[in-house]
């Protein structure tokens, strides 16, 4: 089958028809998008999906995608996050055409917030908190009126001139739009515009202490960019009508809100305010944690992007919320990875293995550096008469069917020689200290005449020629599916064993070169990279998956 065809048989998702039917009759030649980080964490696997649309569709059909930082909160956010998040999108695989700045607007925002002022529209109250909760009524009871709320547009103006001035404390007045508060949505019962925040801000300074709410922002923003589609979480459903009432009384650009449905993967949390204790109270050392579900902490374990926009694309987009097993993250990258990782030997728990026969010396033996990737080429590995095996790959008494490594038993070492287990040497305690093995010369890989047939293949090292290595191995970072719905405190349900650091291993010498770009398969044990955390004397890798889904078969048999 054709590409073209295969293409055309994956169905639309529902934004794609909308916007396929807006471009068909003419609402729109082209579409502009973004994607609106609040500047207050790192992304997640969540924000992923965002992005994926977001830039894809401006990928698949005429236009743009904007990145807009969501900085209207001048408390929670920094520089160090604008430069993550800058960074993680890149990594990604997306470039914006503009990056803007909520903050950027502050100016414009304010002087809608006049306009409004101006047409009778919105007030300044004075009333507290406690006070504006009663009024709002329930979902139920309908509000009462603010005292406030029939104040001249004279008074307000004045007022609202004295909170930019800075005369009043925090919380003393807001501005709030004058909709309804008999209104059937409560969003629309008289909703908070400006708020007074004697805050500095990380891009504005101290120019301002009147901050816009989300609402009075973020459609502004977008009727300011002339976003045609802007796409937003289910969350916001409620919102879409104050979204447009805005625009239609401030008679600007109309952008179009669509929502689709929240993804998160299980045993993690994917929500910042969350994701933020996880650094801070030192349960993961920092934000870039290879157990993190962030996009840094997933590119430290050695996630592709190829496997986490392919990720996003096969969980698509809907309209209910709903949790995706991590297996499919799993599986995304395990596909990537097979295609493109190294495969290099390296044996965990070494036992020791003496060649008797050999002559002495070493031969450097070719070996396939990917056989899914003809173009990827061989290299040699050292092969000499001090060796090692895997502790587990051997058994003094195997059951029947053990093809694996036992006395009298022969092996094949890959990309080696067929070899047969001659004797085994214990220790004081009685555990198995070496085996003294016979190489069959005649059963070179490549050019085996030997006759021999064996069934079991075993990777090795080197033991002369080895470098050794620490290796992390991660688990899932909670023990439960969920762990915001649990009871208590989310923490309570890490994983303890989230983190195994094997610090035995020896690995063939090539990986005393290996590359921070680089992903390799380890040969029966899985696919891992390079970890910053690597110096001049110590090489360390993390795990970033297994070779099969362990938990599945787990869980078949349970
Ligand atoms: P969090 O709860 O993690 O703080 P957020 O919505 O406050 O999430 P933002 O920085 O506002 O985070 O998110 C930027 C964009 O990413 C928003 O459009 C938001 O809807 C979207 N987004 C956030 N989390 C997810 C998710 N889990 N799945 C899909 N989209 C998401
Ligand atoms: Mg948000």
């Amino acid at each position: 089958m054709s590409e073209e065809l295969k293409k055309e048989e994956k169905s639309l998702n529902f934004l794609e028809e909308i916007i396929e039917d807006d471009l068909k009759n003419g609402k729109y030649k082209s579409i502009v998008t973004r994607f609106p980080p609040e500047p207050n964490g790192y992304l997640h696997i969540g924000h992923a999906s965002s992005i994926c649309l977001n830039f894809g569709l401006t990928r698949k059909y005429p236009g743009y995608t904007n990145l807009r930082f969501d900085d209207t909160n001048p408390v929670t956010e920094d520089t160090e996050y604008v430069d993550s998040i800058k960074d993680d999108i890149r990594w990604l695989g997306f470039e914006w055409k503009n990056e803007r700045y909520a903050s950027d607007y502050f100016d414009t925002l304010h002087g809608y917030a006049i306009k409004l002022i101006e047409k009778g529209l919105a007030y300044v109250d004075d009333i507290t908190a406690e006070e504006m909760a009663t009024l709002k009524g329930t979902p139920t009871e309908p509000g009462k009126n603010s005292p406030c709320r029939d104040r001249s547009v004279q008074e307000n103006l004045d007022l609202f001139a004295r909170m930019k001035a800075g005369e009043f404390p925090d919380g003393a007045m807001t501005l709030r739009a004058k909709i309804d508060m008999a209104h059937i949505n409560m969003l629309m019962r008289d909703p908070i515009l400006y708020r007074i925040k004697h805050a500095h801000h990380h891009r504005t300074g101290d120019k301002w202490c009147i901050y816009p709410m989300y609402d009075f922002a973020h459609g502004q923003s977008d009727s300011i960019e002339e976003i045609t589609h802007s796409i937003c979480t289910m969350e916001f459903v409620p919102h879409r009508e104050l979204y447009d009432w805005l625009i239609e009384k401030l008679e600007i650009y109309p952008s179009h809100q669509y929502e689709f449905a929240r993804r998160n993967i299980n045993f993690t949390v994917t929500s910042k305010p969350n994701l933020l204790q996880l650094p801070t109270e030192k349960f993961v050392p920092g934000w870039d944690d290879p157990r993190m579900p962030t996009i840094t902490g997933l590119r430290r374990r050695g996630y592709t992007p190829d496997s986490i926009r392919e990720f996003c694309d096969r969980i698509g987009i809907a309209k209910r919320d709903n949790i995706v097993d991590v297996g499919v993250l799993e599986f995304c990258v395990r596909e990537h990875l097979n295609k493109i990782a190294l495969r290099r030997m390296v044996v965990f728990d070494p036992l020791k293995l003496v060649i008797t026969n050999y002559p002495g010396g070493e031969e450097m033996l070719p070996s396939e550096n990917n056989p899914e990737d003809p173009a990827g080429g061989e290299r040699l590995i050292p092969f000499s008469a001090e060796l090692c095996i895997e502790r587990d790959d051997f058994m003094e008494n195997p059951p029947k069917k053990y093809f694996r490594l036992a006395p009298g038993q022969m092996v094949r070492l890959k990309s080696a020689y067929i070899i047969r287990c001659d004797e085994v040497i214990k220790d004081e305690k009685g555990e198995v200290k070496e085996l003294r093995c016979t190489y069959i010369p005649e059963s070179k890989s490549g050019s085996d005449t030997s006759g021999i047939n064996v069934k079991g293949t075993l990777h090795w090292v080197s033991f002369p020629h080895a470098v050794s290595l620490e290796i992390r191995e991660y688990d899932r970072l909670f023990k439960v599916e969920d762990p915001s719905d649990e009871e208590g405190d989310f923490k309570d349900y890490l994983n303890p064993a989230s983190l195994k650091i094997v610090s035995t291993a020896l690995a063939e010498a090539s990986l005393a070169k290996a590359v921070f770009n680089e992903r390799y398969q380890f040969i029966r044990k899985g696919y891992f990279c390079l970890d910053k955390d690597t110096s001049a004397s110590r090489l360390v890798f993390n795990r970033t998956v297994t070779l099969k889904d362990g938990w599945s078969k787990e869980a078949k048999k349970g």
